[in-house]
């Protein structure tokens, strides 16, 4: 089999209520950029690139396709590490490694439609076919109601039977922050899993303090506390907290992951496969923070396309620790209105009281509706 085209699908929508987190821009449009793949024996695959769609368009367009053009989607790590190697001296991490996942993925989907397959069997198979989903969502949206949004937000996800939530913080005041997270807590009681973001918005002693006092409320795992490049400030907060903490959305490939896994800089790595290198690297992370009990918990921001292609990869991580009740590695299930999630690859990911069913078709198990690509294609 031979890859004839690889053609991309930039695409953007209008989201319902404009949101923001504490990185402080405001999302009043969502993008997506999707990797379609030919092959000359008439099977497609399809790939989701993480991040800024047209930058993610340039690079597959320029750079990645006219490597892929005649080889052979089987050959998939072969083809990671030729992408790899002509892209690595413009860039070691970032959009050039987002653009390689989303080719990964679509090879992925390939190999399994090739083979009738879905990708997890390709991959290992599934040490779980139901994912336990986590609500991701309580973004800032009214600043004038910011605590009263969050509580009737949580305790929507907690009607739905999600048995696990997480929020956003960052609000720029320690006060404001756990008065918000304190509310929350109280609302949906302490059964039900939560989690907060602080999308890299404090410093250490920062990070630290407020870690303390959100232990207090047994969060779950205190995500993004500073910025990625501080991995010292990282294991800083790490060692003087007991709570976990988690981290790596926006890390690329295994050489990035060695450096915070080594340094146990996080409790929780957060690869995301449509940006730390794909199925193939997001394996080879995996297997590094299982080598040292780090556990991997993906993150997810996507398609329907980025959502398939990470149950596929979290059907196939092994338990860490294996034991009688194991706690496996839940699924980042992002709830704000995205088209591109909700309708392009049609209704597979409809949740079960936050458990969602890993899909068993063949390579990423989902049937693209192209109406939905071309009413939000805009390059
Ligand atoms: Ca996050």
């Amino acid at each position: 089999m031979k890859i004839t085209d690889v053609i991309t699908h930039q695409l953007l929508c209008d989201v319902q209520t404009p949101f923001t987190s504490s990185r402080g821009w405001w999302y009043k449009t969502k993008g997506a950029m999707v990797v379609e793949i030919v092959t000359d024996e008439g099977l497609i695959g399809w790939g989701d690139c993480y991040g800024p769609a047209s930058v993610a368009k340039s690079v597959v367009d320029s750079l990645l396709k006219p490597s892929l053009i005649g080889r052979d989607p089987f050959d998939v790590e072969v083809l990671w590490e030729a992408l790899y190697n002509k892209v690595k001296d413009y860039g070691l991490t970032g959009m050039t490694i987002s653009g390689i996942s989303g080719v990964d993925i679509a090879l992925w989907d390939i190999i399994g439609k090739a083979t009738g397959k879905p990708i997890h069997k390709l991959i290992g198979g599934a040490f779980r076919t139901d994912l336990t989903a986590y609500a991701t969502g309580l973004y800032f949206t009214d600043m004038s109601r910011l605590t009263e949004t969050a509580v009737e937000e949580a305790l929507g996800y907690k009607a739905q039977g999600f048995p696990a939530v997480k929020m956003k913080i960052g609000l720029g005041s320690m006060k404001k922050d756990l008065a918000r997270i304190e509310a929350v807590r109280d609302a949906i009681g302490g059964e039900m899993l939560l989690m907060v973001d602080a999308n890299h918005c404090y410093n250490v002693p920062q990070a630290i303090q407020i870690g303390r006092e959100m232990e207090k409320l047994g969060i779950h795992w205190f995500e993004e506390p500073v910025s990625p490049e501080d991995l010292d400030g990282y294991a800083e907060v790490s060692q003087a907290l007991d709570m976990q903490v988690a981290g790596g959305e926006n890390e690329f490939t295994k050489f990035s992951f060695r450096e915070i896994i080594n340094r146990r800089a996080m409790d929780i790595v957060q690869p995301d496969v449509c940006a730390a290198g794909g199925i193939t690297e997001c394996k080879k992370i995996a297997a590094l923070a299982q080598a040292h009990w780090v556990q991997c918990v993906p993150h997810a921001w996507g398609t329907a396309i980025g959502l398939a292609a990470t149950m596929h990869f979290l059907a196939s991580l092994p338990e860490c620790p294996p034991c009688l009740v194991p706690q496996p590695p839940m699924l980042e299930y992002e709830q704000t209105y995205n088209p591109f999630r909700e309708e392009l690859g049609g209704d597979v990911f409809s949740h079960q009281k936050g458990v969602v069913k890993v899909p068993t078709g063949p390579g990423l198990g989902i049937e693209i509706n192209r109406e939905i690509l071309d009413r939000f294609k805009v390059a």
